[in-house]
């Protein structure tokens, strides 16, 4: 048979406890003794790295990103050294790589860095040597030399970009569920497991917040034509496959449902309605690294004054409002309203390209649960809507019956 490269990547679950690592080090086993090249990538044990985001915000609410990275990249350290332990205990030949060893050069973007580049060279001369590479999911290294982390859920793409590199045949993400859903199964039991789903559409899942996977590995995985797959790391059973469009058979209207938490509301209260304003608003956002997601805004009758509305990731929030409190006085809008309340439903499918009414559909469905909708968004290939965060539950159902996704 012939030598595969395979990156392997497991969850925080998959590496919750010593008893974990060591069952992921007997399915990395049965890999090295097919024959293969393994690239292990980890994360770090579940919950770890909440708490240690938790303690830089208890230090100081508006934190250095760059200490916030040292602290939060630790966690990825302990996994990575107990995996490459377990693996030597099997008798594998393994070492473990942090992010700045290898390195992963990253941008400077601390807290939410992009992998620029991956050097490959001394792991491509140890997998010749039959040696197993655990590397740290999370963390590279910045061009000041420091530690940066890729925004959570990194590990991913950490994984993504190294199968990239190394031109790996397969990059297998093993995680608590043992595929992609048309929609959390934690939420909804009727969730349908997809055998296979289109790049599009789980970039759009992963942006609409279906966090299974981050955003940019889905777009690095599709860019570098990487083989991607989402499997359990507690079941042998195959997972779920993401692929080019064509090789969808059936195609649905609506593929899934997916929820984001994540969101914040900010309403600025009569801000004069003249042009330039929005680009006075949201250009000094931008250059804080604030990426602004829904926008709406509302002419008020005289023409003098406009309310504009728009999201920001929670994390963002306090950043947000410190940018637009400083410029208060030149953007000239007279108060500011934020809300963490929120949640952004989205509807998602590469069908709604060819299907009329499918938001109609959706505006139907959250009005008989007396569901209000504050603001709406689309593209191409999904409707998003922000609602009152108590209603998550209740809409993502209402939603996943109203497009016959209910499992029978
Ligand atoms: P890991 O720690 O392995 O990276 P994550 O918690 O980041 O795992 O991602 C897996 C979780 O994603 C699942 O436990 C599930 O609750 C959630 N999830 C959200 N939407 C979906 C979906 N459409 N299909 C599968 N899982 C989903
Ligand atoms: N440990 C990091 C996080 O919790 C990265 C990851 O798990 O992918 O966000
Ligand atoms: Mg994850």
């Amino acid at each position: 048979m012939a030598r595969s490269r395979i990156v392997m990547k497991f969850g925080g679950t998959s590496v919750a406890d010593v008893e974990r690592i060591k069952s992921v080090a007997r399915r990395v086993k049965r890999e090295v003794d097919a024959g293969h090249e393994v690239a292990v990538v980890v994360s770090a044990m579940s919950g770890v790295t909440n708490q240690l985001v938790a303690w830089t915000s208890e230090i100081a609410r508006l934190h250095d990103a760059r200490e916030y990275d040292v602290v939060v990249a630790t966690g990825e350290q302990v996994t990575t050294g107990l995996t490459a332990l377990a693996l030597q205990e099997l008798g594998i030949s393994a070492r473990s790589w942090l992010g700045w060893q290898i390195p992963i050069h990253t941008d400077d973007a601390h807290g939410k860095a992009r992998i620029e580049r991956i050097d490959t060279e001394e792991l491509e001369r140890r997998f010749a040597q039959g040696q197993v590479a655990v590397v740290a999911g999370f963390q590279g290294l910045g061009p000041d030399n420091r530690v940066t982390t890729l925004g959570r859920g990194g590990s991913d793409t950490s994984a993504v970009a190294l199968a990239a590199a190394l031109k790996a045949d397969r990059c297998d993400i093993f995680t608590d569920v043992d595929g992609v859903y048309t929609t959390d199964p934690r939420i909804v039991a009727k969730a349908r497991k997809l055998d296979k789903i289109a790049y599009e559409e789980m970039l759009e899942f992963a942006s609409q917040g279906a966090k299974v996977l981050q955003i940019r590995s889905v777009e690095m995985a599709m860019k570098h034509r990487v083989r991607l797959q989402v499997l359990s790391s507690f079941e042998d059973k195959p997972g779920t496959l993401v692929v080019d469009e064509d090789e969808i058979v059936e195609q649905e209207v609506v593929t899934g449902v997916a929820y984001s938490r994540d969101e914040a509301k900010v309403t600025l209260m009569r801000v004069p309605d003249r042009p330039g304003v929005a680009a006075s608003i949201f250009g000094p956002l931008a250059d804080a690294n604030i990426n602004v997601d829904m926008i709406v805004q509302n002419t008020s009758e005289s023409g003098q004054f406009t309310d504009l509305t728009f999201t920001v990731t929670k994390a963002d929030l306090e950043r947000t409002k410190k940018v637009l409190e400083d410029r208060r006085v030149a953007l000239g809008y007279h108060a500011l309203d934020a809300d963490s309340n929120v949640v952004k439903v989205s509807v998602i499918g590469l069908g709604m390209r060819s299907h009329a009414g499918v938001a109609q559909r959706m505006f139907k469905a959250l009005a008989e649960k007396g569901i209000n909708i504050q603001v709406i968004s689309t593209s191409e290939i999904k409707v998003s809507v922000l609602v009152a965060e108590e209603y998550t539950e209740l809409a993502v159902r209402a939603l996943h019956t109203a497009y016959g996704l209910d499992a029978a």
